[in-house]
């Protein structure tokens, strides 16, 4: 089943500089996406689009069928409640003078009156924030710590913790092992997969790593200057029809 449909998206900078070029792709119910290319390609901004926090130029984005540009407030509310975003930056992500608890209260506290959770279950706060805690293999105690008091690799599983605690459709992740140490990477990028079979969700899964989005990912984009150059299956990452951009990727990792 088709969850995001993107046609033709196209976003400017100013007005010379074209950052995502005629970009048209689908991602399907259930599925790891994974978008690829080197810095400066256009990938983020297209995550920023896709949650509305940037206006694209033209083109479409269509999520369960609805077009998101038509969205007003009071609907783009709930657009945002069905697809969250982990940034690179777990630090940037959280407010330093909040406990960990705190943050991840957050969208249960923006959603609570919409919500139908089916993993989760709120009795209490402390219980609900027990849950997501486990859920991220953290330590409960760590509810009452802030976020300083956190290692990178713990403070990106609170992010993480946050984006799954409304049980979204999608979550796009942007770069989100990136400024992570190799040991926490792995960690993290397995229990990214395990919490997608857990929860039944959907990834968009960004990076310039084209090692760990073929290990995530299904289908694999490939970007290069704003544009999608090669889409595939990850069982075809090796075959000669590749575009040659691909080939030059796969040959450095
Ligand atoms: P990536 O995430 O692949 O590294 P970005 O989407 O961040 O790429 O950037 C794509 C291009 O758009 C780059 O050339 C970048 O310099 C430019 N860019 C990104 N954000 C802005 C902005 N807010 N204003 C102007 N240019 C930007
Ligand atoms: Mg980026």
């Amino acid at each position: 089943m088709n969850l995001l449909s993107i046609k033709e998206l196209t976003k400017f900078y100013q007005s010379e500089k074209i950052a995502v070029d005629h970009v048209s792709f689908n991602l399907n119910k259930g599925e790891c996406l994974g978008l690829v290319g080197e810095s400066g390609c256009g990938k983020s901004t297209l995550a920023r689009c896709l949650m509305r926090i940037e206006r694209i130029d033209s083109g479409s984005i269509l999520f369960e069928n609805e077009a998101i540009e038509l969205l007003d407030e009071r609907h783009l509310h709930s657009y945002r409640k069905k697809m969250q975003i982990v940034f690179q930056n777990p630090s940037a992500a959280l407010n330093p003078k909040l406990k960990v608890k705190d943050s991840l209260i957050d969208p249960y506290a923006q959603y609570k009156k919409e919500l139908n959770l089916s993993h989760f279950s709120y009795t209490s706060k402390d219980a609900f924030i027990r849950q997501l805690l486990e859920a991220v293999e953290l330590p409960s105690h760590l509810a009452d710590k802030y976020p300083h008091e956190l290692s990178g690799g713990q403070r990106q599983r609170v992010t993480i913790a946050r984006a799954i605690s409304i049980e979204p459709e999608l979550i796009v992740l942007d770069e989100p092992t990136a400024s992570l140490d190799v040991i926490s990477q792995k960690a993290v990028l397995s229990l990214l997969t395990e919490l997608r079979e857990t929860l039944n969700l959907s990834y968009l899964f960004i990076s310039h790593d084209l090692a760990a989005v073929s290990q995530m990912c299904q289908r694999i984009l490939v970007m290069k200057d704003g544009r999608l150059v090669d889409q595939f299956n990850t069982n075809y990452l090796f075959d000669n029809e590749r575009h040659p951009y691909t080939k030059e990727l796969i040959s450095i990792f």
